[in-house]
């Protein structure tokens, strides 16, 4: 982990932009994050302001000028080149919109690299928001210093996943039904965590994923966990033994 660096403070605004940073370039903002700069942070010219564009890290800014409706940002340094993010995918079947608000948020938080709902046969949940989820992540970027942000991509079908599934990386398939207690087996390497909804898998399909050589059932306890949670949990395992907590 790099120290984190003394200035700007800890409190600065932290802003993801799409544009490109480079030293010394002029970033125009507008709208939310033009608002929040100024009428809710109230910087004035001069402020210090950390941005990040997924692609060339984290820089240190400040306000240049602002406007009614926007404001203009200098890059000033760059604090931290673009962080390479252990290569984890969560797919999850979604969950009712403020559960899966916060099941995409943690996964942010926690590291994953890719977010992609699954649709399964007891999938409940039929128009997904693609666009709120992207800011969720947005959000959660933001406010846990991630310096790349994770991909999300659109739902598929169970059994399109399975079929089209990347032969080097493993599928670790949480099954409440059990399995081998995920802790035991989390590996660094291309991964994947699958998680039900919460009506379970069915039959065939549990049938269908157990059917993949990549797949790994997995087991997280005892007890049942709400589909949420499973995806928290085997998130934090596979971090903890395999990612980049150590
Ligand atoms: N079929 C269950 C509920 C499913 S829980 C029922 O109705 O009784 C939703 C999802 O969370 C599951 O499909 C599984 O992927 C995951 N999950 C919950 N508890 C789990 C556990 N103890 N071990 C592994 N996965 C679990």
């Amino acid at each position: 982990m790099p120290a984190t660096p003394a200035w700007p403070p800890q409190s600065t605004p932290r802003l993801f932009v799409e544009a490109r940073l480079s030293d010394g370039a002029d970033v125009r903002i507008e709208g939310g994050q033009a608002h929040y700069l100024s009428n809710v942070m109230r910087l004035k010219e001069g402020a210090p302001v950390k941005l990040f564009d997924d692609q060339t890290g984290e820089w240190l800014a400040e306000v240049a000028a602002t406007g009614k409706r926007d404001m203009v940002l200098r890059v000033v340094a760059q604090l931290r080149p673009r962080e390479d993010v252990p290569d984890l995918w969560l797919l999850a079947a979604p969950v009712k919109k403020a559960r899966l608000d916060m099941v995409v948020e943690k996964a942010c938080e926690l590291g994953v690299a890719l977010y992609r709902p699954v649709i399964t046969r007891r999938t409940i949940i039929e128009r997904l928001n693609m666009d709120r989820l992207r800011a969720t992540m947005v959000e959660a970027a933001e406010q846990c210093g991630r310096t790349a942000l994770p991909r999300i991509e659109e739902a598929v079908k169970l059994p399109a996943l399975l079929r089209d599934w990347p032969a080097d990386r493993t599928l670790y398939f949480a099954d409440e039904e059990g399995g081998v207690p995920f802790a035991e087996v989390a590996k660094a390497g291309p991964a994947a965590i699958l998680i039900g909804p919460e009506g379970g898998f069915d039959t065939d399909e549990r049938a269908a994923i157990k059917a993949l050589p990549q797949a790994v059932g997995v087991s997280l306890g005892p007890r049942i966990l709400r589909a949420e949670t499973a995806a928290i949990a085997a998130l934090s395992v596979w971090m903890a033994k395999a990612g980049d907590w150590s």
